[in-house]
């Protein structure tokens, strides 16, 4: 079974995957909320005979869908939640669906429907003798509330030998970095209200509270190691200049390279927001609604994604007249382009899509960002990459991805479908190569220390104030509701 054969397959369920992720990208929804594009991505997956599990880790929009028999046993991750505040049609301009509503501006469409198309390649694989397992993870809340973090503690993971993911992008190249942990915080305070001029000594500010907090914050930064990131937004700092706020609310994160050092500085953090609250006489909570690891790169699969590239060659983007259109709207994107290797530099600042493959940007570098996919690389090893599916130099969660996404981004998501099923057929088959992830998964620390840093009992529709709604799924028992308890 060579790659040519997988990206035939996935060459005839095209249309069926370029429309899949133009529906998905028609429906945009935030994390939690994700479940009309759970349930499309679902219904494909039943009806290719996958046997689905929704529900997975107490998250109604996750599920884990698995196709063959015994061992080894791969796998792909799909996202699909989109990101509040971003909607655009598809224009070379900016112009709302509806102003204020949601947008695919990460791409997450096409992350989702580009892993199926892996997915449903391997299956037909097996279908011709391939042995093994091929598992279909859809991953929701990437983009608040990290959804992976739920699942791997519910051990959504634990059969699975190796994982291969792909996130959109706007060049094609395996990704073997890692990235850094981060826990969030919501803090409320809360204090007296009084009229700010008449009688501000009856008034407590809860708005003190948090401005002594990020003070305290200041302070901090210089007295944390170099890596470490702590950023904060007020979200509720009262309502009018009048009234001494009974009530303010703001959001922190804290970034470091590894758990323990976020975990010390969260501490530090803690601590913080106490003294704050005892000089501005108010209380203080603190709570914190997500908590994740850096990812654990794993350079053996960087290489064999590579090598899966270099057997597809570069792809082209179909409709190249809006590609450039679009590519037009970046103005100068030579920052940008200066991260690519020189000797491909030139060919890439003229282009509207760059997308020849070439190799790991980011190989022995920690990343300053943080994706919930590092919890997932703690307990199974974990592939990635990145494909063009935007123009070149486009940043993410801007209008030109969502507008990207919802057009020329297909052709970049069916080269990730035949780059992840070239991948995982390729493990499936040969042992050495097996072997050797597994032996740099273990050698980087194995899955024993995994610790989510999330507590049991967190619910993340309270967190996050979404209303929980289960899967509208009828798949005549083929779905097998699970959650953490079980
Ligand atoms: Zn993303």
């Amino acid at each position: 079974m060579d790659t040519d054969t997988i990206a035939a397959s996935v060459e005839s369920r095209r249309e069926q995957l370029v429309e899949l992720s133009r529906d998905i990208w028609k429906r945009p929804q935030p994390a939690f909320e994700e479940t009309d594009a759970a349930e499309r991505l679902i219904e494909v997956l039943a009806d290719r005979g996958f046997e689905v599990e929704v529900g997975v880790g107490d998250v109604e929009t996750a599920f884990v869908a698995r196709y063959g028999e015994g061992d080894p046993v791969v796998g792909t991750m799909g996202e699909y939640d989109a990101l509040p505040g971003l909607s655009q049609r598809v224009a070379a301009e900016r112009d709302p669906v509806e102003e204020g509503a949601a947008g695919h501006g990460c791409g997450h469409n096409l992350f989702g429907v580009g892993s199926l198309g892996g997915a449903l390649a391997v299956a037909d694989a097996i279908d011709e003798g391939l042995e093994g397992t091929v598992v279909y993870a859809g991953t929701p809340a990437e983009e608040a509330g990290s959804g992976k973090m739920y699942m791997a503690r519910a051990g959504a993971f634990d059969d699975v030998d190796a994982l291969v993911s792909w996130h959109p992008g706007w060049y094609t190249a395996p990704t073997k970095g890692s990235c850094l942990a981060v826990d969030s915080f919501e803090v409320t305070v809360r204090g007296e209200s009084a009229h700010a001029a008449a009688a501000p000594e009856a008034g407590r500010s809860a708005l003190d509270g948090i401005q002594l907090l990020n003070t305290a914050v200041e302070y901090m930064r210089e007295h944390v190691p170099d890596p470490v990131r702590l950023h904060y937004v007020i979200t509720d700092g009262g309502g009018a200049a009048n009234v001494v706020p009974p009530e303010a609310t703001a959001e922190y994160l804290v970034r470091a390279p590894s758990r323990e050092l976020v975990e010390e500085v969260s501490d530090w953090f803690r601590n913080a927001a106490r003294g704050a609250a005892l000089m501005a006489d108010v209380d203080v909570e603190v709570t914190q609604t997500a908590g994740i690891y850096g990812v654990r790169p794993n350079e053996a699969l960087g290489d064999a994604i590579r090598e899966t590239m270099d057997d597809l060659g570069s792809f082209e983007v179909e409709d190249a007249a809006f590609a450039a259109e679009l590519h037009d709207t970046l103005g100068d994107v030579s920052d940008a382009v200066a991260e690519l290797p020189e000797d491909v530099r030139d060919r890439a600042r003229d282009a509207a899509y760059f997308t020849e493959p070439i190799d790991a940007l980011d190989a022995g570098i920690t990343g300053s960002y943080s994706t919930d996919s590092g919890d997932v690389s703690q307990v199974v090893p974990l592939g990635r990459m990145t494909t063009a599916t935007f123009p070149v130099g486009t940043p993410l969660h801007s209008w030109q991805a969502v507008a990207a996404s919802g057009s020329t981004g297909v052709d970049g998501m069916c080269y990730a479908a035949k780059t992840i099923g070239g991948t995982l057929v390729r493990l499936l088959s040969d042992d050495d190569l097996r072997a050797e992830v597994v032996a740099e998964f273990e050698e980087r620390g194995g899955a024993e220390g995994y610790e989510p840093a999330m507590p049991a009992d967190a619910d993340p529709y309270e967190l996050f104030d979404v209303e929980r709604r289960p899967l509208d799924v009828d798949l005549d028992g083929r779905v097998e509701a699970v959650n953490a308890d079980d």
